[in-house]
């Protein structure tokens, strides 16, 4: 028989199932069968309330932002705003309290009081005292230093808590909802650290609320020190006591050496002497002169070689400046003081590939049609992390640019996709009683 066309149709299909991969094939069987959990979850009566009521109370939440926001905030004086927090969260049953961080925590105990879940947002802002922080609105889109970081985190926050009120949604661990304090610059994570302390043994996980993105999930702190540097000497007249030695030059012999240390791509590792200071007039040879400078890394090992590495530049700065002055090898010869303060530690940490948190926040994700990326990124959630709590940074919902300026923007379009991920997030690690 000659093969007729069809004959050689049906040949190229048989080979090109026989050559289709066999986990291809299993693949499509798991993912009919494999329902998301998240479905079922949101399908939960008082679950389903919850998430009607954040779709309600997007008009209430925007006005709690802008009040929010509108209360000055800088890091160390949160008190204010935190204030303004606790007193919304009271009107919206819940009993709160603050400790001595400053933080304002209101709980929701679940069916087991030893496990918790916590969300929190931070307080504070980079922006000093006398910022003026009055909200510009257009529509959707609101302009003011802060509005966005961390005032839409702070609006998600009050907004969660109300609508697991409102809804009577009853977790099998505590829900914990925290405004903290001390995340920004040199507040070096107090809040945080306080929550995590506090909680210790019975955290659960972690989620930081923190700016507006849903664009991504942080899931890997960047480690940081920040430290300031001050040398000090005698001083004295520029000609008179030319030969005395000079504070600023030996920082400066010691910030050039330092320059040179190599630092690797991977793990990428940075720095920065963001400001330099000392002396007070030109004629005169300085008493002190000051540096801060700013280390990063994704290695808890290279922050450490980097630090020390400064420390020996430094010193190897004053060296070079006591050799070269006229007190060189005197035995009265007052040497330069250096003294090293830590303005901040941000330990490295990372979120387990395979951590349920990251899966429900993922099931949430599909469910709501949403898609991130993982970041590493430097936050509250670095402190759980580090002690290996599982923990996230997620944003509040809406779009936001221009953070830590003064031209910050927020606009509140699709918000709403941003509160009910982490309500399922929470929601999925924390368990639903019936
Ligand atoms: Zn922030």
């Amino acid at each position: 028989m000659r093969p007729t066309l069809l004959h050689l149709l049906l040949l190229c299909c048989i080979l090109m199932v026989m050559a289709m991969p066999l986990s291809s094939l299993r693949a499509g069987v798991l993912t009919v069968a494999e329902a998301n959990p998240a479905e079922a979850l949101a399908r939960h009566p008082r679950v389903a309330k919850a998430l009607e009521n954040l779709d309600r109370s997007l008009g209430w939440i925007t006005e709690q932002q802008t009040q929010l926001t509108e209360i000055s905030a800088p890091t160390f004086q949160e008190h204010a705003r935190a204030a303004a927090v606790q007193k919304i969260l009271s009107a919206n049953g819940y009993k709160t309290r603050s400790d001595s961080a400053g933080n304002v925590i209101a709980e929701r105990p679940g069916s087991s009081r030893k496990d918790v879940v916590l969300l929190s947002a931070h307080l504070d802002t980079v922006f000093p005292a006398g910022t003026p922080l009055h909200v510009h609105k257009d529509g959707h889109n609101f302009s003011a230093p802060g509005i966005a970081d961390n005032g839409a985190g702070l609006a998600a926050l009050v907004g969660l808590a109300r609508a697991v009120h409102e809804a009577k949604l009853q977790t099998r661990m505590t829900l914990i909802f925290a405004a903290n304090t001390g995340e920004e610059g040199e507040g070096n994570l107090r809040g945080m650290r306080k929550l995590v302390e506090s909680y210790r043994g019975r955290l659960r996980a972690v989620i930081a609320i923190d700016g507006a993105s849903v664009e991504h999930v942080t899931t890997m702190g960047l480690g940081s020190r920040r430290i300031e540097v001050i040398l000090s000497g005698p001083g004295g007249h520029s000609w008179a006591d030319f030969g005395t030695p000079n504070p600023i030059h030996a920082l400066s012999r010691g910030i050039a050496r330092f320059l040179d240390v190599r630092v690797p791509d991977n793990p990428r590792t940075t720095y920065n002497i963001g400001l330099v200071e000392g002396g007070s007039s030109v004629n005169s040879i300085p008493d002190h002169a000051l540096m801060k400078i700013d280390l990063r890394s994704e290695s808890e090992a290279e922050l450490e070689r980097l630090e020390s590495a400064l420390r020996r530049t430094i010193a190897e700065g004053i060296d070079a400046e006591m050799a070269a002055s006229r007190l060189a090898g005197r035995a009265d010869a007052t040497r330069l003081d250096a003294k090293f303060k830590s303005l901040g530690v941000r330990p490295v940490g990372e979120l387990a590939a395979d951590s349920p948190l990251l899966e429900a926040l993922r099931d949430a994700d599909r469910l709501l049609g949403n898609q991130s990326r993982l970041e590493r990124s430097s936050t509250d959630a670095n402190i759980p992390l580090a002690l290996g709590i599982p923990a996230i940074a997620i944003g509040g919902g809406g779009r936001a640019g221009g953070a830590h300026t003064l031209a910050e923007w927020y606009d509140s379009t699709g918000r709403e996709i941003g509160l009910k991920r982490i309500l399922l997030t929470a929601l999925a690690v924390a368990g639903i009683e019936d």
